[in-house]
């Protein structure tokens, strides 16, 4: 496509003619509004991080997409605005492709996302159906890449120059009729077949921090023609090399629940110098329990906090993992909280950072951070607004992972913006609650194309929500 097609934002807000009257007002007010925001948002210590918002994070994308071969041999439609719709459709977290295409003919949407022709539902399913989803991974990397030159990423380091990275798997697709040749599969109590598609989420977290930042997930599939299912521990390999290959200098802890306490898994973690805190259970680890239980060889440590919370650890560093496996050493911690109210909780990890009776809090925050994975990162999207768990469609061959992909970046701008950007901040605020501040986007949207008006940039949305001042309803 003719990047002079792309609608690209003006230095100042325009907006098209004619409009009525009532309305001359609100655009009035706009223009104010678009002043004095500038001066609220912009002229203070954030300045410097404008690449870090909204509307840089959508033409850095754009490029991105444009960079993506298109692989049909005579496309009509150009690949990049119909990437940049699916990733609008999450933007502006639309319950369906069939509300989207509602707004295709919309000028704000085509403005604030580069979008040339907005996808119609049938055309993106088809045009995206066929994009490799090795194509979009990388995207993640260089919008990490920018976070991180903005200074956005410092306060996320945890320990030691560490970061804390939560990994889990999770499902994004089921049918009992759709499937492909990469479909998981599983039998349901009524014998019938479901299908599945799951990806191993990832995101670097932090204790003390509500926003994640998500790591590009890994893709948990069938390999054609494999009757047997690929599973999330094939899927952790795949996703420590790919990790180690995008990332080689950074220094990470990972987080993980007790499936991944096991010898193969420690044994790839130190291949890439990954440090890790990853959770135990009786079931699965009574070698390493009964140790706990030895109170000769164990060490204990007990503090109250401010709050009169009671922390009691127990440790034992350089244990083998289990009596089959003297080569893989590691330092194992129980842990028992006991608030005020008597109410107790028990958490037991393994790590290879040595355990003593300094860091055994910091041990414990970490690994307690990898609910984040679950909390902060599926539960927001299955909970505020992204319609994770709705079937945005599977396609024949790509569609429902290139969908699964869109929302975690639509995800890691929106965590971006929470982190970094005043504008977003405010508006944020103001409406109380995401779900309120995705329904007041989308309504400036809506009432921007009902009567006429356009808006050039997301931040003129947010600032217009932000004050409070929303002048029309439809
Ligand atoms: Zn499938």
């Amino acid at each position: 496509m003719d990047k002079a097609a792309i609608p690209q934002p003006p230095k100042t807000p325009e907006f098209s003619t004619p409009h009525p009257p009532v309305f001359v007002n609100f655009l009035v007010q706009l223009r104010i509004l678009s002043v004095n925001s500038t001066k609220k948002f912009v002229n203070n210590s954030l300045r410097t991080r404008k690449d870090l918002c909204a509307d840089s994070l959508f033409g850095f994308l754009r490029e991105q997409f444009e960079k993506i071969p298109d692989a049909r041999p005579h496309p009509e439609t150009s690949l990049a605005d119909a990437l940049m719709s699916g990733f609008a459709l999450f933007a502006l977290k639309d319950p369906s492709l069939l509300a989207f295409e509602k707004r295709s003919a919309n000028e704000t949407i085509k403005n604030i996302f580069h979008i040339g022709a907005v996808s119609s539902d049938t055309h993106m399913r088809r045009v995206l159906d066929e994009v490799p989803p090795e194509k979009l991974m990388p995207i993640f990397k260089k919008t990490l890449a920018i976070l991180q030159r903005g200074k956005g990423l410092e306060d996320m380091v945890f320990y030691n120059g560490h970061y804390l990275i939560s990994n889990d798997g999770t499902e994004y697709f089921n049918s009992e009729k759709i499937h492909c040749s990469e479909c998981l599969t599983r039998k349901q109590k009524n014998s019938k077949t479901e299908y599945h598609h799951n990806f191993l989420g990832s995101a670097i977290v932090h204790p003390d921090k509500k926003v994640v930042i998500p790591i590009c997930p890994e893709p948990i599939k069938n390999a054609d023609g494999t009757e047997k299912n690929d599973c999330e521990q094939n899927g952790s390999k795949r996703w420590l090399a790919r990790f180690r290959r995008e990332h080689p200098h950074m220094k990470a802890i990972i987080v993980e629940d007790a499936l991944s306490s096991n010898a193969p898994h420690l044994k790839e973690l130190k291949k890439y110098d990954l440090r890790f805190i990853i959770g135990i259970k009786p079931g699965s680890h009574a070698y390493l329990f009964s140790l706990l239980a030895d109170k000769k060889s164990v060490s204990q440590h007990e503090m109250r906090d401010e709050k009169g919370v009671h922390h009691i650890f127990r440790f034992q560093n350089d244990v083998s993992i289990n009596e089959g496996n003297a080569d893989v050493r590691v330092n194992v911690m129980d842990y028992c909280e006991e608030k005020p109210n008597g109410k107790k909780q028990f958490f037991t990890w393994v790590t290879d950072i040595p355990i003593t009776e300094e860091n055994a809090f910091a041990i414990m925050r970490g690994g307690r951070a990898r609910w984040k994975i679950e909390n902060e990162t599926f539960n927001t999207l299955k909970n505020q607004g992204y319609h994770f768990e709705h079937n945005f469609g599977h396609g024949e061959e790509n569609l429902s992972t290139i969908f699964a992909l869109l929302m975690m970046l639509a995800f890691l701008v929106d965590q971006i913006q929470q982190k970094c950007c005043r504008v977003f901040q405010a508006a944020w605020e103001k409406c109380g609650s995401k779900r309120e501040l995705w329904e007041k986007i989308r309504s400036h949207v809506h009432v921007s194309a009902v009567y006429g008006i356009t808006f050039f940039r997301m931040a003129d949305i947010l600032t217009t929500i932000a004050q409070g001042k929303i002048p029309i309803s439809p």
